[in-house]
């Protein structure tokens, strides 16, 4: 989940000069080999704490009132959220409507009622969170308690996905104070509802679900924060309800056929997917995916290609340790096999309005989008100066290093350069983890700068780039759930 801010604010540094792609790296193929930095990178920076991903926040999507859990729905009091108006105001919290002494300073304004819904729901989030599973399994049971015909849009095991349609309710609630971001984050997370099979009339029974739970689970739970969260719901639902009604004319899912399967190694493979029409995808951005081997487990993966004339998709997907789906994709997929594609969605893209050079950081299957995006930047008529790192632990997990180095055999425009924690002699790789190479081989804060990888990952080469100079608003990667 990351259209979040990572720090309140990053130093700003005494940025050097750009570097630019051919700082410490030649065109071509070419690995980032001097080992220091161009220009004035000694001065130090102060250090501001670095919180790379925003605490998941939690929305009830509840129309106030208009349900009610059954008598024997494990919530313990008092089930009906409070009857808080859709637009109304919210009443103001007891503290700010509380009479100041003649002789007290000057009353600060009251907190606008969004801004306090979002930071209430924000605060009740960070106390529940570290038990967001039981969280998660109770929201369930609450849901298919009060709407039974919800149950069959989830596979046997419902945490998982109870707690990622969880947090995709609580994210727009934490960020009703923030209108811009608000409606940026709702067409891809209604998207994803609609693939799921959520329809606008549930949004209600969602959002009853979700406060219940949270009055179950939230340890300081009380009226006020009923009525945050009541009034953050109201908030995000209509939008999301308007969305979900606005794009029903449209199918929510595609199907495509895979047409191949290659198994690159235990872990890793590469499918291609033949769509039956082409979907209307941007290069960078991810597509939501069902495969009929771990049916309504829906997985975000990222094409490896720019849109082609064939629509022919090629995922590049690395099963990780316990994974129900991405283990099936590795070992079980075959072709012939029917894959569910959800609508495209994300924020890894190109600003077509930004003239700055561009640096990409991709760890192991991160590389799919960022060649995408170097393939489409290929075709434009005046491509903006790249420089692509590629990282992953041993050179087999560098599955597009060849096509990114052919294209930059071709294009001056492109620099690459690979990165290999456990290959510390090989020549044709850098040393040592993804943020620690690029910080050293130049200078990025004049760059606009994209991240594709795990989590971890984009925390700490987002962490270290902020730290290095680069500004938040510069850093562009898209938000995960895990
Ligand atoms: C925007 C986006 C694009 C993505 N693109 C790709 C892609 O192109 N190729 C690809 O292989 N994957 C991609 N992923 C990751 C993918 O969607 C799944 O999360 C991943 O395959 C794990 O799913 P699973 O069902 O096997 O694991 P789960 O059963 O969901 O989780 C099992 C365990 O693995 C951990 N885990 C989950 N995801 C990851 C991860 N990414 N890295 C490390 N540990 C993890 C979980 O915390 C859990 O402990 C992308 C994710 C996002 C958000």
């Amino acid at each position: 989940m990351s259209a979040e801010p990572l720090s309140e604010g990053g130093p700003a540094g005494p940025g050097p000069t750009s570097a630019g792609p051919s700082q410490g790296l030649a065109p071509g193929r070419r690995g980032a080999r001097d080992g220091g930095r161009a220009g004035n990178r000694g001065t130090v920076r102060r250090l501001t704490p670095v919180r790379a991903v925003p605490p998941p926040p939690t929305t009830p999507i509840v129309a106030p009132g208009r349900h009610a859990a059954p008598d024997d729905a494990p919530v313990a009091t008092n089930p009906a959220p409070m009857p808080v108006p859709r637009q109304g105001p919210t009443p103001a919290p007891a503290a700010i409507a509380a009479p100041e002494p003649t002789n007290a300073p000057a009353p600060r304004a009251p907190e606008p009622p969004e801004a306090h819904a979002a930071r209430r729901v924000r605060q009740t989030w960070t106390e529940v969170e570290p038990r967001v599973d039981e969280l998660a399994d109770w929201f369930a049971a609450l849901l298919f308690s009060l709407a039974p015909e919800v149950r069959a849009l989830f596979p046997a095991r419902i945490t998982e996905p109870a707690r990622r349609l969880l947090r995709s309710l609580v994210l727009p609630m934490s960020t009703v104070d923030r209108p811009g971001e608000l409606r940026a984050m709702l067409e891809p997370l209604v998207r994803e509802h609609r693939a799921l099979g959520l329809c606008a009339e549930q949004y209600e029974v969602l959002g009853v679900a979700l406060i219940g739970a949270m009055r179950r689970f939230a340890g300081t739970w009380d009226e006020t924060s009923e009525h945050a969260w009541v009034r953050a719901f109201s908030l995000a639902a209509g939008p999301m309800e308007q969305a979900v009604r606005a794009a029903a004319a449209a199918p929510a899912v595609a199907e495509g056929t895979v047409v191949g399967h290659r198994r690159l190694s235990w872990d890793l493979a590469v499918v291609h997917v033949a769509p039956d029409a082409p979907v209307p995808h941007r290069a960078g951005q991810y597509l939501t995916v069902e495969i009929p081997q771990r049916p309504r487990m829906w997985r975000p993966l990222s094409p490896a290609t720019a849109p082609r004339p064939d629509g022919l998709l090629e995922f590049h997907v690395r099963a990780v340790e316990g994974g129900w789906v991405s283990r099936a994709m590795v070992a079980h997929t075959a072709p012939g096999d029917r894959w569910r594609l959800g609508p495209p969605a994300g924020r890894l893209g190109l600003d077509p309005r930004s003239t700055r050079e561009v640096l990409m950081v991709a760890g192991g299957t991160g590389g799919a989008p960022v060649l995408a995006l170097c393939e489409d930047m290929a075709r434009w008529v005046r491509p903006r100066p790249c420089t692509v790192f590629l990282g992953g632990r041993v050179p087999e997990d560098l599955t597009v290093l060849d096509r990114l180095e052919a294209l930059a055999a071709e294009h001056p425009w492109l620099a690459v350069a690979a990165v290999c924690e456990d290959d510390p002699l090989s020549e044709h790789t850098l040393p040592g983890t993804l943020p620690a190479a690029v910080v050293r081989s130049g200078d990025w804060s004049g760059h606009d700068v994209l991240l594709a990888g795990s989590p971890t990952m984009i925390r700490a080469t987002a962490s270290a780039l902020l730290v290095d100079g680069v500004g938040l608003d510069r850093i562009t990667y898209d938000p995960f759930t895990e």
